[in-house]
């Protein structure tokens, strides 16, 4: 029997090599000495970007959230305290206080829909707030009593400062790690807005940076809000995140150093001041989220739209578009293209004798086969029916000709599992044309008739051929 570990952990589907342990210790080792290095800015700008990232990194890579995580962590978060001078004591203490709050945000986020942990999802800005208020509740009471044995203060002032600076930390960077580009991503499609609209929104933050630091006063805090949301709208939910930390981050600066004209005089202030910032990013966050789910709902939508839903391959409507596209395309230069029209033989049989579930099972591995006999380039569409059309682009006459044959014989080849109840063996007849032999001026509607023509013919013939119009 499993124990209780692995309910708690996500199962592994690749236990990391020990090279993502050493790269999760390097890291944070690394965020700790630019936490440590950023204390001399000032008491409003403690900056710990430490306990963040590994939250961020734990929840958006749930594989690497495995005990090695954890060690590995501590050991960056020790060896950064020590190598600049803190004593043993105090690095332990304080250290097992990071990593307690980090997997307090953990447990909050782990196990959450893919798509919230994205940030595509509106909820997410308020999962986010839940897991850093539990993280930094959980980091500051585990924190705070060593402020007595320490720094020789009160441990409530500790605790203030603790839980504030982490909100800050955790609302700002998780985001930014949880949003941050995956390869796998697709295009975004801002490089077809116009450049004025794409740097307007981030040149508004400038401007209502400069504006609030002439007027100054408690109320200058929110100054930045219609700029921040203005990005949120216009950009992703990534890089309106790292807008979000930047301006932060920068107001924090801005009231450490007194460029802003607003000087807490209490550590009440500096409490109220970082929750206040930090909650101001909030709205924010939330349009975006809200933003994204919007994109992601429209390219799902796009999708269904171009895609037919059995076969998974291209809708008529969409083939017929891409068609005329890349016939404008192929007869400016002289290679052309042909187009193919396929019909499976005998259908009414497969769905009289075995059901309409084994025809519809037929037509998806049939649609598949095909697709894979096919070139990268070309394009497969279903017409309708039992009926698919593939447009190839840039071949000759003779190369067209071979490329049919393929996926003709792929289909009779093609092993059909029997057992669930469909035929044994199936075949297509195909109906070809190339654009060359039509003349320059014919278009997408006349070489989908010639190879319906030609599809005719090769029924007429004894089906399971290709015949070429
Ligand atoms: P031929 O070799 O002459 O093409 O004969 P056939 O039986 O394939 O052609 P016919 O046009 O007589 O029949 C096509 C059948 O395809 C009739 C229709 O019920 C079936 N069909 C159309 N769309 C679907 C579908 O989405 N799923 C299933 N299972 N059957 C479909
Ligand atoms: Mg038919
Ligand atoms: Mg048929």
């Amino acid at each position: 029997m499993p124990p209780a570990l692995p309910r708690l952990f996500a199962p592994a589907r690749t236990v990391p090599p020990p090279v993502a342990w050493a790269g999760l210790a390097l890291l944070i080792f690394a965020a700790c000495l630019v936490g440590i290095f950023a204390r001399p800015i000032g008491f409003l700008s403690a900056f710990w970007p430490a306990n963040a990232l590994l939250l961020g990194l734990l929840v958006r890579y749930p594989h690497l959230a495995r005990p090695p995580a954890w060690v590995a962590a501590a050991v960056g978060y020790v060896a950064a305290d020590l190598v600049t001078g803190s004593a043993w004591g105090m690095a332990l203490w304080l250290n097992a206080a990071n990593l307690l709050g980090a997997t307090a945000g953990w447990l909050v986020l782990r196990g959450l829909d893919e798509r919230i942990l994205r940030l595509q999802r509106t909820v997410a800005a308020l999962y986010l707030l839940l897991a850093a208020l539990a993280a930094s509740a959980v980091g500051a009471l585990a924190g705070c009593g060593a402020a007595p044995v320490y720094f020789d203060s009160p441990w409530t002032d500790l605790l203030s400062l603790w839980f504030s600076t982490e909100l800050m930390n955790y609302m700002l960077i998780v985001p930014v790690v949880l949003a941050a580009p995956r390869a796998a991503d697709p295009p975004s499609h801002t490089q077809d807005t116009p450049l004025f609209w794409r740097v307007a929104p981030v040149s508004s933050l400038v401007l209502a940076e400069g504006i609030r630091t002439l007027i100054g006063g408690p109320g200058m805090l929110a100054f930045v809000v219609p700029g921040l949301l203005w990005c949120a709208l216009s950009y992703s939910a990534f890089t309106s995140s790292l807008l979000s930390l930047v301006v932060c981050l920068w107001t924090m600066a801005g009231v450490a150093t007194g460029v802003l004209n607003f000087t807490p005089a209490h550590a009440g202030d500096v409490f109220s001041l970082r929750v206040g910032v930090t909650l101001l990013a909030l709205g924010p966050l939330a349009v975006a989220c809200a933003s994204a789910a919007r994109a992601e709902a429209l390219r799902r939508l796009h999708h269904a739209v171009r895609h037919d839903d059995l076969t998974g391959v291209l809708a008529r409507r969409a083939l017929l578009k891409q068609g005329d596209r890349l016939l404008e395309r192929y007869q400016r230069e002289s290679t052309g293209l042909a187009v193919m029209m396929v019909d499976v033989d005998h259908f009414k049989q497969v769905n009289d004798q075995h059901g309409h579930g084994a025809g519809d099972r037929l037509l998806v591995s049939i649609a598949q086969t095909m697709a894979r006999a096919l070139r990268a380039d070309d394009v497969l569409g279903r017409m309708g029916g039992e009926e698919f059309a593939a447009v190839l682009p840039g071949v000759s006459p003779t190369e067209a000709q071979a490329i049919a044959e393929r996926v003709r014989s792929a289909v009779e080849r093609q092993a059909l599992d029997a057992t669930q109840g469909g035929p044994q063996r199936t075949t297509v007849s195909i109906g070809l044309v190339h654009s060359a032999t039509l003349g320059a001026d014919a278009d997408m509607d006349t070489l989908l008739l010639a190879a319906d023509t030609a599809l005719y013919r090769a029924k007429a013939e004894g089906r399971n051929r290709v015949m070429v119009g």
